[in-house]
Parts: C-alpha cells; structure tokens; sequence
C-alpha cells in the first residue's frame, strides 16, 4: 500500500455543450453530464486503502470474563473496548464514518472533517484524519475535559468550543459549510454508517468470541447510549441472526432517551444532558433506534461512579464511568437472570479508561462536590456480586 496519495492530475475537460465525450462516436439523442473526476476517486481509493490497511494491522478487542468462580451459574462479560489505537468505542465508530463520507462522495483529497462531540469521537476521528492527510475540527462544549482536549490535539486535531451541549450541531454545521468541509455527525450517522448485519461489527464480534463459552447465547447485552449507534447495531443484528439474546439500555440521569422510551411526551422531563460522558444526551439523536432495545433502566450517577469503583477495587480494571453504568445495569439483568433462569449470561462493554476522567468521576473531590456518594450503591454491588458467584 502507497504511504502517499495520488498526485493531482488535471481533470479532463470536453467541449462544453455536446452530449457524451468530444470525439467518441455514440448513439444519438443522449444529453451526458460527467462528474465524475477520475483524480479524486484515485484517491478515495487509496483513502480506503490506508484505513483497510490500519484495519489490517489492529487486533480485535478482548471480550473479559469478570473472574468467578468455574461454577458461578451467571456469566458476566466485558467487551474491552478501551484497547482500539484510540482507547475507546468510538475508534470503531469513527472509521465507519469516514468511510461512510469517501464512499458517499463527500471526502475527497483537500476535505476538511468536522464533527460535534463530547469529547471521544473527537479523539477518535483526529486520529483518522491524520491518517488520510486531512484537517479535522472538533465543535465540543467548554466543560469538556482538558485530558480529551489534549489527545485530539496531539493527533493533529483543531478544537472549537462552545457554551453548551446543544449549540454543538449547528455550530460544526457551519464550520464545515464555510471551509466546504464535511460534517461526519455522528448523531446522524452511527445508526446507517455501521453495516449491521456483519462485517466484523461489534455485535459479531462478541458473538464469535462467546462460541466456546459454556453459555454462548447472552441473555442481556446491556450497552449505554450516546449516539445510540452500538445498540441499534446489536439489535438488528440479533434480530437478522434469529439470535434470543434482549438489548438493554442504560441511561443517566439528565438524559433525554429513557423519557422518550417510555412515552413521556416531548418537552415534559426536562433533560440537561448527562454528566457520563459518551452516553446520555439533551435530546433524542436520530440514531437512537427505540424499536431495537428490548429494555431501558436508568442509572444514578452515583451509581454509575460505584461501579467504576467496583471494577477498579475488585478486579483491577481501570475504566471509565459510562462503564460503571454499565456494569450496574448488567449485574442488576445477571440477578435477575439468576432469580428467573438459575443460569445463564450477560454481557457488557468497558467504553474507555478511567485516566480520562482524573478531573471528574476518578476524582473523590470531584464526586463529593458534585454531591454524589458511591458507597452506598458499592455496597448494593458487592452484595450482588456475592449473590452471583455463591
Ligand atoms: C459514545 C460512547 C458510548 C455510547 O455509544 P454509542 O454507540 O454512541 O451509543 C458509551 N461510552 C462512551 C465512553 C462513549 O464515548
């Protein structure tokens, strides 16, 4: 594979006014019109070129088992998500839109990317532009933490920040128009530029890796949702495989997603938006699909701090606090298989690691100032998890 791009060639340019090429006999009465510019898709294709050959030299990401005794009747599995180039889900996220934008026509060799984001797709899309040689910006809300900052800076991303999370749509709309650029929006687009039905996604990705597990079919796979794109991922694609395995998710406080699911009315809970980063958001992203989560619980932050704690204290995984959402919805759904079943197995996802959060959730000045208090919820898992493993 070609490091560099294809150099410039002038685009061909015919006689204005007549039908098909100047000079190639044809049939008669066609009225031709050619866009196409045969320099540009030289380079899309080695664009693709260069993120198959990124694509190539990764490895999957692990799918733990929270270690437990051998005959513990509920399996608890974490899909490690934090080990992708760019440490978190959103690396994966980030290479379907930028494919989705050249194979769209949209991404071509002088293509600046921008992008509105909390914070990890940001980091995520810097490092894909970088790859291909283009400008990225991030449109991100000034609360978002230096840490994120800092990381899209180094991989060569522009930072735009704005007072808060729901001017971010619009403003990186308008960057992107001005500069002629392309606006990846992810809220848009995590739902359609992700082939659901396979092609190594998430979903068949920790189907294939449970094949030799005791209980390969999860009852639960419990995701959060930000752009809502990994679980309506894993929703059709237990519905195309024909697969029993339920969708939960797991929301905030402050989110604008379990409201809307259960039928509150538009506008009647006021949603702020989340304080966890990555999931839980001030309105209702188009790529959220309701129609494939079998299940919503929402989480307290406190909680969703508790289990943080939890997997850090028990089990040495540093991970961050979308995680610790996860992982107290995931062991509430494994009580609950226990109680119901007797047997069985639920799996989850470690979104990212806690070293980006040492200002907020990784921070007990932080949590006591936020008034959040994680004993008590840690205690509720610690119970949960002897009740699981007795
Ligand atoms: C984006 C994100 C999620 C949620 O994933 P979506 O597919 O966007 O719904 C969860 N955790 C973190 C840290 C994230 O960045």
């Amino acid at each position: 594979m070609d490091a560099t791009p294809p150099a410039d060639s002038p685009s061909l340019t015919g006689l204005p006014g007549l039908p098909g090429l100047p000079g190639l006999p044809g049939l008669p009465g066609l009225h031709s019109v050619v866009r196409c510019d045969t320099s540009a898709r030289e380079w899309v294709s080695w664009a693709v070129g260069r993120l198959d050959a990124d694509a190539h030299r990764s490895a999957d990401t692990h799918l733990l088992r929270l270690p437990a005794p051998a005959a513990a009747p509920v399996g608890v599995y974490l899909k490690d998500e934090s080990t992708h180039p760019t440490g978190s889900l959103k690396h994966r996220l980030a290479r379907s839109l930028v494919l989705y934008g050249l194979c769209n026509g949209d991404i071509g060799p002088r293509t600046t990317l921008v992008d509105a984001s909390s914070g990890s797709t940001a980091i995520s899309e810097a490092y894909f532009a970088r790859l291909l040689g283009l400008p990225f910006v991030a449109v991100m809300t000034r609360s978002t933490s230096p840490s994120k900052i800092a990381l899209i800076e180094r991989e060569g991303g522009r930072c735009e920040l704005v007072a808060d999370a729901g001017q971010v749509y619009a403003t990186a709309q308008r960057l992107a128009d001005e500069c002629d650029g392309h606006y990846l929006d992810q809220f848009t687009n995590a739902e359609r530029a992700t082939d659901w039905r396979g092609n190594n996604n998430i979903a068949e990705s920790v189907f294939s890796q449970l094949a030799k597990e005791e209980r390969p079919v999860p009852d639960w796979i419990v995701v959060g949702a930000g752009t809502g794109g990994t679980s309506a991922t894993i929703g059709r694609y237990v519905r195309y495989r024909g697969l029993p395995t339920r969708v939960a998710v797991v929301d905030p406080e402050g989110s604008a997603f379990l409201p809307s699911y259960a039928g509150e009315p538009a506008g009647s809970v006021e949603a702020v938006g989340s304080r966890v980063e990555g999931i839980g958001r001030p309105r209702v992203e188009p790529s959220f699909v309701p129609g494939v989560v079998d299940r919503m619980l929402g989480v307290p932050d406190a909680a969703s701090a508790a289990g943080m704690r939890f997997l850090a204290e028990r089990f040495g995984m540093r991970a961050g606090p979308s995680t610790g959402t996860n992982l107290y919805g995931a062991l509430q759904l494994a009580l609950e298989v226990r109680a119901e079943r007797g047997r069985g197995s639920v799996v989850t996802l470690m979104c990212d690691r806690s070293d980006r959060y040492a200002s907020t959730f990784a921070d007990d000045g932080w949590l006591l100032a936020q008034g959040l208090d994680p004993a008590p919820y840690l205690a509720e898992l610690e119970r949960a998890w002897t009740t699981l493993t007795a």
